[in-house]
């Protein structure tokens, strides 16, 4: 069985204040937790502050972007390598907040997918349909597509040790999570088509659920087989929330 992982998303959340206050006491919740992986992602000027707090704890720490290039004139772009100098584990990759806003191109996001693989930082590819597009019955093409075009460039086997975070767009922020089937039917999708490329890296790849994940739902979604833990935005901002999330994970 693949070990559990829970990542927090604090997207443009903190203060240097807020964030102390908020790590510490996520360090001492999650201390007795042993039994699953755990980790943070922060916005950039806060690297440094995560780095120093989350060292010799059992949170690791990431960001939410990178930049596609390794460096040059590319004003108010972050790199892999910046990422680095700050021990950073994990940065998560194409989420539909900085898609939509912001236009990422599917090739873009697997520039910055390999950017990090390259650089021996965790990806966590965000993939997820709207609602429109699950309505219209469209949403396995919708994610396929976004896969496709990483497994094109690139190959499938550069999913091993990967992590892709199905987050239904509908779900995200709504409060209305996917129902465990609805997840664990995409997450099966998922690792289906991978696995039919390249078996080794699909099995170990995790696919983490994102979207309301709270601690009330995340039994009956975190069971699910295909369901490999989540990431978790507004609940990653409380800390009882989250240890409440981390303590399903951990008890799996
Ligand atoms: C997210 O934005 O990655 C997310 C899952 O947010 P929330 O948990 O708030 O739905």
């Amino acid at each position: 069985m693949r070990r559990k992982l829970v990542v927090g998303n604090w997207k443009m959340h903190g203060s240097l204040a807020q964030n102390k206050t908020l790590l510490t006491d996520c360090i001492t919740k999650l201390a007795p937790l042993n039994n699953a992986d755990y980790a943070v992602c922060v916005p950039f000027p806060y690297l440094q502050q995560a780095q120093s707090l989350l060292q010799n704890t059992n949170i690791a720490w990431g960001a939410q972007n990178i930049g596609k290039f390794a460096t040059g004139a590319y004003t108010g772009e972050v790199s892999v390598g910046m990422l680095k100098d700050f021990d950073c584990q994990y940065t998560i990759i194409g989420h539909s907040e900085r898609n939509t806003a912001y236009c990422e191109s599917d090739e873009n996001i697997a520039a910055k997918f390999m950017m990090a693989k390259n650089a021996s930082i965790t990806p966590i590819l965000c993939v997820g349909e709207t609602l429109i597009e699950r309505e219209a019955g469209v949403m396995y093409h919708v994610v396929a597509k976004q896969i496709d075009t990483i497994i094109a460039l690139h190959g499938a086997t550069v999913f091993a040790n990967a992590v892709i975070s199905y987050e239904p767009i509908w779900a995200i922020g709504t409060g209305l999570a996917a129902n465990p089937e609805q997840a664990q039917t995409m997450h099966e999708f998922i690792r289906n088509k991978i696995s039919a490329l390249d078996f080794a890296a699909a099995n170990g790849l995790k696919i983490l659920y994102g979207g309301s994940l709270n601690p009330q739902n995340a039994l009956q979604l975190l069971v699910m087989p295909d369901i490999d833990g989540g990431l978790i935005g507004r609940c990653s901002l409380n800390a009882n929330d989250f240890e409440g999330i981390c303590s399903v994970a951990q008890s799996i």
